[in-house]
């Protein structure tokens, strides 16, 4: 089986250290380069991490329920609706979800879907019977745009969940992107599945991951179904990745309600695995073709996200953003270890 292209280079450093009485302190650092992802990072022997969760009481003194639009006082009254060519309603409703146009779109199609009329819901109580429906209010807004065959190829679902995460509301809420080309980000994952595939007589990239990881056992977390979740060899975060792939899934309208079932299932385990480790933030994205591609799996990654206390000091710095190098504390194969008692009652 043709390798995956994950490169490791160890490099050192040393200074006289001040806590050791001066004496030389050799520092390792380990540079990695994911060749699917085009993710390089520096996994770092030392690791930063949010020990305190942060004052979640701040956020809701400063984001009451009465100033929030997705409550129930203001809903109605300041979210977007759709043209009537779209739906009728005007929103997409499931029960207490509902899917509605971002008023400040990042492209052609961006809605925003709320789970539920409840201002704040913490990590832990991020059920699988909690998220349903506004994952479900997200699907038939996709079935009801291929319905309309405008022929869009893409589509993502989205979480900025709390401030550190880049979540300008702490009201629960997922944004969906449908497009006529991916993002540059999924445009690389299935640039580096066809060229994979080319030069491994046809195999799947994403089969031959999952196969080569669960052999590695080093970052294989576990299976939910149909759903495979591992810890990312390369991370896009300080706090490490998490990834999710849908085996076999080459398209969104692959999944069935009960695929979508397995996904919550293990995402509601990450969620508490973050809660229990003092988290308190993170992004998410789902990613999938809207049509069948054969070359692509449907899949999605989730990265923790805090700010450092006492200054509340961000969790992106140059490295990130000027150089495009993450750096990396926590150590991938580390976080796999931590996640999967977490899917203990599944393996
Ligand atoms: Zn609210």
């Amino acid at each position: 089986m043709k390798e995956v292209g994950f490169k490791k280079e160890i490099t050192s450093g040393y200074y006289l250290d001040p806590f050791n009485g001066f004496q030389e302190k050799k520092v390792t650092i380990e540079l990695r380069y994911d060749e699917t992802t085009g993710v390089a990072c520096r996994i770092l022997p030392y690791r930063v991490r949010p020990a305190q969760k942060p004052d979640l009481d701040e956020f809701l003194e400063k984001s009451p329920e009465s100033l929030c639009p997705f409550c129930p006082d203001l809903f109605e009254k300041i979210t977007p609706r759709f043209l009537p060519s779209m739906i009728a309603e005007g929103k997409f409703k499931r029960g207490e979800a509902s899917l509605f146009p971002n008023v400040f779109p990042y492209d052609q199609n961006n809605n925003v879907a709320i789970f539920s009329s409840r201002h704040f819901v913490p990590l832990n109580e991020l059920t699988p019977g909690m998220m349903k429906d506004g994952f479900a209010v997200c699907r038939d807004y996709f079935h009801r745009v291929v319905e309309m065959n405008m022929g869009y190829k893409h589509c993502s679902i989205n979480w900025n969940y709390m401030p550190p995460a880049g979540g300008g509301l702490i009201h629960p809420h997922l944004q969906t992107i449908v497009s006529y080309k991916p993002t540059s980000f999924v445009q690389r994952l299935l640039t580096s599945a066809q060229n994979y595939a080319a030069a491994a007589n046809g195999d799947n990239l994403w089969n031959n991951l999952i196969a080569l990881e669960k052999k590695a056992d080093k970052r294989f977390i576990a299976n939910t179904g149909s759903v495979c979740w591992l810890a990312s060899f390369a991370p896009k975060s300080m706090a490490g990745e998490i990834d999710f792939i849908f085996r076999e899934k080459t398209s969104f309208f692959d999944l069935t309600e009960s695929n979508f079932s397995e996904f919550l299932s293990g995402l509601s385990r990450v969620f508490n695995y973050l809660y229990i480790s003092n988290f308190a933030s993170f992004n998410m994205s789902f990613y999938a073709t809207m049509t069948n591609n054969n070359y692509f799996w449907v899949q999605g990654k989730i990265v923790p996200r805090f700010v450092l206390s006492p200054l509340g000091t961000s969790d992106l710095n140059y490295f990130e953003k000027l150089h495009n190098e993450i750096i990396c504390p926590t150590v991938p194969e580390e976080l796999c270890r931590e996640l999967q008692p977490y899917f203990k009652d599944l393996l």
